[in-house]
C-alpha cells in the first residue's frame, strides 16, 4: 500500500460528503497504485458513522474503526495510526480546515527523500482571534523551552513516512501530543506552508477543556521547565522572606518605636507565599497525574466496531 489518509471524525456529519469527494478525486490523481482512506469515529453523536459505513460499502478503499466513546483527536489519530499500512501516511482533519489539494505537494516532497513533511500555516481564516493568539503563544512558548524543535504554527496535517509511524508505536506514552513526539524522533523534516481554511461546516470539537489539555500534555510530555519555574519562584520568593526577615530582627532589636502590628505586611506575604507553594503544587501534581495515568497503562481506546479488526 502506498498511502494511507487518517481522518478522525467527531461530529462531522456534515463534512464527511464533500471531504470523501474532494480526498477521492485528490488521491485519484496521485502517482500512487493503491491507497486507503482510515476514518476514526471517535464517539460521534451524528449520523457520521452511518455515512463513513455507507462509504465503505461502495468503495473499497475506505476504512472505519469506531471508538466506544470519545477518547479525544490525539487518540483518534494513534488508532489511525495502529491500523493503517501505507508506506506514506497523512494525517488531516475532517472539517475541510486542511485542504486535501495539499495532498500532492506533501507526496512530492516525500518523493524527495523526507520522512516527515508537515503543513504549516501561513495564515488562518474563520477562527477567533482567542484561539488563534492563544495557539500563536502557546506554539512559541513551547519553544522556548523545550530541548525539542518542535515547528511553530503546525497542527497534525502533516504526512509522515512508515519509518516514523513504527517507531511511534513503540512511544509508549499515555498522554499523546503527536506533533511534538514526531519532531523528537527526528530524521528529515520539512515545511510546506498554507492558508488554512475556515471550517466547512458543523462545530469546533475541541472545546476550551480540550484544548487546555493538549497544550498541557505538550508541556510536560517535552519540558521539564514547569518544574524548574516552581524550584525557581521557590527561591526567589526565599530570597525576599530572608531580606524581610533581616529587616524585621533590625526593626524589632534597634527600632522598637517603628514595629506596628503589621497587619498588611502579615498578609501579603501569607497570602504570597501561600500562592507560590499552591502554585508549585499544581505543577507537581500535572506531572504526578500523568505518572500515573502511565502506571495504570490502560488501553488508549477501546474499538468497538471496524472493517479491519485483523489490524488492531
Ligand atoms: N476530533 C476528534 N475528537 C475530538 C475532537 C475533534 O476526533 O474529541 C476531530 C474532528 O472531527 C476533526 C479534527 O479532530 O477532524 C480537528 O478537530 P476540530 O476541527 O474540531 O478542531 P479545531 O480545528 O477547531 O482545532
Ligand atoms: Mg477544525
Amino acid at each position: 500500500m502506498d498511502l494511507s489518509v487518517i481522518i478522525p471524525i467527531y461530529n462531522e456529519e456534515a463534512n464527511i460528503g464533500l471531504l470523501y469527494n474532494r480526498l477521492k478525486g485528490v488521491l485519484d490523481g496521485l502517482p500512487v497504485e493503491s491507497y486507503e482512506m482510515v476514518f476514526i469515529n471517535d464517539g460521534s453523536r451524528d449520523a457520521s458513522l452511518a455515512l463513513i459505513k455507507g462509504l465503505a460499502v461502495t468503495d473499497s478503499n475506505v476504512r472505519y474503526i469506531d471508538f466506544s466513546r470519545n477518547f479525544g483527536h490525539q487518540v483518534a489519530v494513534t488508532a489511525g495510526l495502529d491500523a493503517c499500512v501505507g508506506n506514506a501516511i497523512v494525517i488531516i482533519d475532517a472539517d475541510l480546515q486542511d485542504p486535501p489539494e495539499l495532498i500532492g505537494d506533501l507526496y512530492a516532497k516525500h518523493k524527495e527523500g523526507y520522512q516527515v513533511v508537515y503543513a504549516q500555516r501561513r495564515s488562518r481564516q474563520g477562527e477567533s482571534f482567542f484561539k488563534k493568539f492563544t495557539a500563536k503563544m502557546f506554539y512559541r512558548i513551547l519553544a522556548r523551552i523545550t530541548s525539542v524543535n518542535i515547528p511553530v504554527d503546525t497542527g497534525d496535517f502533516r504526512l509522515i513516512d512508515r519509518v516514523i509511524v513504527n517507531i511511534l508505536k513503540e512511544m509508549p506514552e499515555q498522554q499523546k501530543y503527536l506533533r511534538g513526539q514526531i519532531a523528537w524522533i527526528g530524521f528529515n523534516q520539512i515545511a510546506v506552508e498554507y492558508d488554512r481554511d475556515e471550517r466547512n461546516a458543523g462545530e469546533t470539537g475541541y472545546t476550551f477543556k480540550k484544548m487546555v489539555r493538549l497544550a498541557l500534555d505538550g508541556l510536560t510530555g517535552f519540558s521539564n521547565f514547569p518544574l524548574r519555574f516552581a524550584t525557581l519562584a521557590g527561591f526567589f520568593v526565599s530570597g525576599i522572606a530572608f531580606l524581610l526577615i533581616i529587616y524585621a530582627l533590625i526593626s524589632f532589636f534597634f527600632f522598637t518605636k517603628t514595629t506596628q502590628p503589621g497587619w498588611t505586611s502579615m498578609m501579603i506575604s501569607v497570602l504570597f507565599i501561600g500562592g507560590i507553594q499552591l502554585i508549585g503544587i499544581g505543577i507537581i501534581g500535572e506531572y504526578i497525574g500523568r505518572i500515573s495515568s502511565n502506571v495504570r497503562n490502560r488501553p488508549l481506546y477501546i474499538v468497538k466496531d471496524t472493517n479491519i479488526s485483523s489490524r488492531l
